[in-house]
């Protein structure tokens, strides 16, 4: 029989926070009154993560499933194998910190129940570093601007999704890694809610600067060549002021002669030109990198599910 609800929950070195994640989600679920999957994706964490969805596993074999892989792939990776591996009508993707809480699921629900294919959270008293809302906020400015895709905030795991969504996801594969824009993209009738948010209930965020840069990049990069072309347009009028200026040059050296003051004011523009340029090249990188990801066709990832049958089996011979 095929649970109505999946949940799935990326986990990366959660350690600390994975009993009271359990301890707060299964009452909710339970509560719930519906049939449910608990889906894991340990996203190669270097603790002892995987022991402790194991025993869960062993707990509720029901319900907790844990997926896995050997190495980390990121967390957008890691909802993609749950979403490939989930059976529900219902996806809910969540954070395994805590930071939203679970109890605002029923919420979703209720919305999903009145015909919404797509239920998104945003999150009200954001409990994060300053730099972090500031980082969001000009995130999800850029693509409320460059993007067809509206919504109040893209940065929020709590969300709901019908299956067909989640099968157009999948189908997508590589090429929208981004699933919670991606999502809000294809929805026919999407809803908002606000949800509540938390500092993290144990541990530390997995998000280092280098992380968030390449997030935001994938987001960028995957709904929008408007860079590309603010680019081409920066480069246009380049064109055009330089040209000016080289008239005036030759003017200025056939009337009064030639100019040696100055010539450092020209490098220091050089060098503007020139990691502009740079930039531009490292730009356009990254939507060649991204062609290049999706022609190399490599798998994205290896999920390994925890078989709580196949463990008995094994300690008792
Ligand atoms: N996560 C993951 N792989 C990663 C980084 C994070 O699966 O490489 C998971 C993490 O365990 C958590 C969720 O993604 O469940 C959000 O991560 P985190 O709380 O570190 O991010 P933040 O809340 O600081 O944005
Ligand atoms: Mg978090």
């Amino acid at each position: 029989m095929h649970p109505y609800l999946s949940v799935v929950i990326p986990v990366y070195n959660e350690e600390a926070g994975l009993d009271i994640l359990f301890s707060r989600l299964l009452p909710v679920l339970d509560g719930l009154g519906r049939s449910f999957e608990v889906i894991c994706v340990n996203d190669g964490s270097a603790d002892n993560s995987q022991a402790i969805l194991e025993k869960y596993c062993q707990t509720r074999p029901d319900v907790i499933r844990a997926l896995s892989f050997s190495r980390n792939c990121g967390q957008h990776t890691a909802i993609m194998a749950g979403f490939e591996a989930m059976r529900g009508e219902l996806a809910i993707t969540m954070d395994a910190d805590l930071q939203n809480p679970p109890e605002d699921i029923p919420k979703l629900i209720e919305l999903v129940d009145q015909g919404h294919d797509v239920v998104g959270g945003f999150r009200s008293n954001r409990d994060d570093p300053a730099y972090r809302r500031a980082i969001s906020k000009l995130s999800n400015i850029f693509r409320e601007y460059t993007t067809q895709i509206h919504m109040r905030d893209h940065g929020c795991m709590l969300r709901a999704y019908r299956r067909d969504i989640i099968e157009q996801i999948i189908k997508a594969g590589d090429s929208s890694p981004f699933i919670t824009a991606f999502s809000q993209y294809l929805a026919q009738n999407p809803a908002e809610v606000q949800v509540g948010h938390e500092a993290r209930a144990a541990g530390e965020s997995n998000y280092n600067l280098y992380k968030l840069i390449r997030y935001n990049f994938d987001l960028i990069t995957g709904f929008s060549v408007v860079p590309l072309q603010l680019f081409t347009i920066f480069g246009m009028a380049m064109s055009f002021f330089s040209g000016l200026l080289v008239v005036y040059m030759v003017m200025r050296r056939l009337i009064i002669g030639p100019e040696v003051d100055g010539v450092f004011t020209l490098f220091a523009i050089l060098f503007f030109l020139i990691s502009v340029l740079m930039t531009g090249l490292g730009l356009i990188g990254e939507y060649v990198g991204r062609i290049y990801k999706e022609v190399r066709s490599h798998p994205r990832f290896i999920a390994t599910e925890f078989k709580p049958e196949l463990q008995d089996k094994a300690n008792e011979s």
